[in-house]
């Protein structure tokens, strides 16, 4: 069996991949292998909007069915590629299909990191990252009144709020400072903490789970500064590896992502990497990078697409990333990195305003607080790469 084109993974980098092989290439033949259970579907919404009642599940979809039938792609779920023949051009399911390919896109993601103590198999503690996790949440989230997260990274944080909001008592529990300490100033990030705090999260900082003990059910959590906690459900987010494997195994350059160039093309020219996997060069910083985020998978899978189709379109899209903490709702761009300097111009002071992220003073990350409908306005100023001069500084916060 062989394809035009064959796609790995069931995710948003994964189905943009089909738009930009269509806009090229109207009749090529195209198969999706996704290991999942369920079409490709939103992720954002698994950590906030659905514990909201912003959203349904069967608004999750990306696309409806007729998508797939409209656009003559195979979708073959519950369907893991274990191996990758880079000089056959061909890969294998763990149903022992193999299926040939013209071009071959890795789009497999990134699966949570794990925290690897005593203790850690217990069956009390999971991880989250699919549509199978939060059901499984969700189904149990009647029969616990106390639950553990461990890691302040956005999938902690978002989660504590879900839970939180659903009547739970939630301890997050991190060993930074305060929570989102890679990405916010410290000022800003302890804000946060203490916002936790108010709406009835015990936040605890400087701390760490060093082993798990069972206690008749529930499950005790020891830190590494020799305090405890018990709790009925652990959720642990300390963050994802990518999915690199495949590619390591096939040969494949491989570093902090599967290695790509500006057109999403890997060491090998018939195979593409697109997404949370992928490692490439973010034209507008300047540098090569690996990007978590919704707007990234999107963009930096359609590129691949476009690609793969046989157009040599660079991939120079500026990605923006968002959060939403309780009612404290963020749009970001560009370099969020807290070791650089900062400058905040707030209306209102950590509710509502701009932090712009500096580096030799020319501004390289904005980060739009509860400020909306600027996301194009923060690309501009990060492209212009200006120096953040007085005027830049008054004219900060837009309106909107
Ligand atoms: C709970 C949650 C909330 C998030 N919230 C935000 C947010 O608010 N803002 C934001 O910008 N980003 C957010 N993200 C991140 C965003 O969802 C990801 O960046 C995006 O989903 C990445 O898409 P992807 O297609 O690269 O990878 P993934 O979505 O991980 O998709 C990879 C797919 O490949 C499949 N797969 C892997 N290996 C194989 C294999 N060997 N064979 C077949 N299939 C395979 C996986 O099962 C998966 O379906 C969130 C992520 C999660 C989990």
């Amino acid at each position: 069996m062989k394809f035009d084109y064959v796609i790995v993974g069931g995710g948003l980098a994964a189905v943009s991949a089909i738009e930009g092989i269509r806009s090229h290439d109207p009749s090529g033949s195209i198969v999706m292998l996704s290991r999942e259970n369920h079409p490709p579907y939103q992720r954002p919404p698994l950590s906030k909007d659905l514990w909201f009642g912003k959203l349904t599940k069967d608004q999750l979809p990306i696309h409806d069915q007729s998508f797939y039938s409209e656009q003559r792609v195979d979708l073959w779920l519950r369907r893991e590629v274990v191996e990758v023949d880079a000089a056959r051009r061909a890969v294998w399911d763990d149903r022992g299909t193999m299926v040939g390919y013209g071009k071959l896109l890795i789009a497999t993601g990134g699966w949570p990191r794990r925290l690897n103590v005593e203790g850690s198999d217990h069956e009390a503690i999971r991880y989250f990252r699919s549509l199978e996790d939060y059901l499984l949440l969700e189904s149990r989230v009647s029969s616990f009144h106390h639950a553990l997260v461990v890691g302040g990274g956005f999938i902690g944080c978002e989660l504590a709020a879900a839970l939180c909001h659903s009547g739970k008592e939630v301890t997050l529990l991190y060993p930074e400072e305060y929570p989102l300490r890679r990405v916010l100033p410290r000022d800003l990030g302890l804000f946060v903490a203490d916002y936790y705090r108010e709406r009835g999260v015990e936040a605890v900082s400087g701390e760490s789970v060093v082993r798990f003990d069972d206690r008749g059910g529930e499950v005790m959590a020891s830190t590494a500064n020799g305090n405890s906690v018990t709790t009925h459900l652990v959720v642990i987010g300390i963050g994802i590896e990518p999915q690199t494997d495949l590619a390591e195994a096939a040969g494949l350059e491989v570093g902090n992502g599967i290695e790509v160039d500006e057109y999403a093309r890997t060491s090998d020219e018939h195979i593409y990497a697109a997404g949370d996997v992928a490692e490439f060069p973010n034209v507008a910083l300047g540098r090569r990078m690996r990007i978590e985020h919704w707007d990234h998978a999107e963009h930096h899978g359609r590129a691949a697409g476009v690609n793969m189709a046989g157009a040599r379109q660079p991939y120079t899209h500026l990605p923006f990333f968002f959060s939403d903490l309780f009612d404290l709702g963020w749009e970001a761009v560009g370099d969020l990195d807290s070791s650089l300097e900062t400058h905040a111009v707030w209306k209102e002071p950590f509710r509502k305003g701009v932090v712009y992220y500096l580096r030799e003073d020319v501004v390289r990350g904005v980060l739009l607080w509860n400020t909306w409908n600027a996301v194009d306005w923060a690309r501009g100023l990060i492209r212009d790469a200006k120096p953040m001069t007085s005027a830049i500084r008054e004219a900060a916060v837009p309106e909107t």
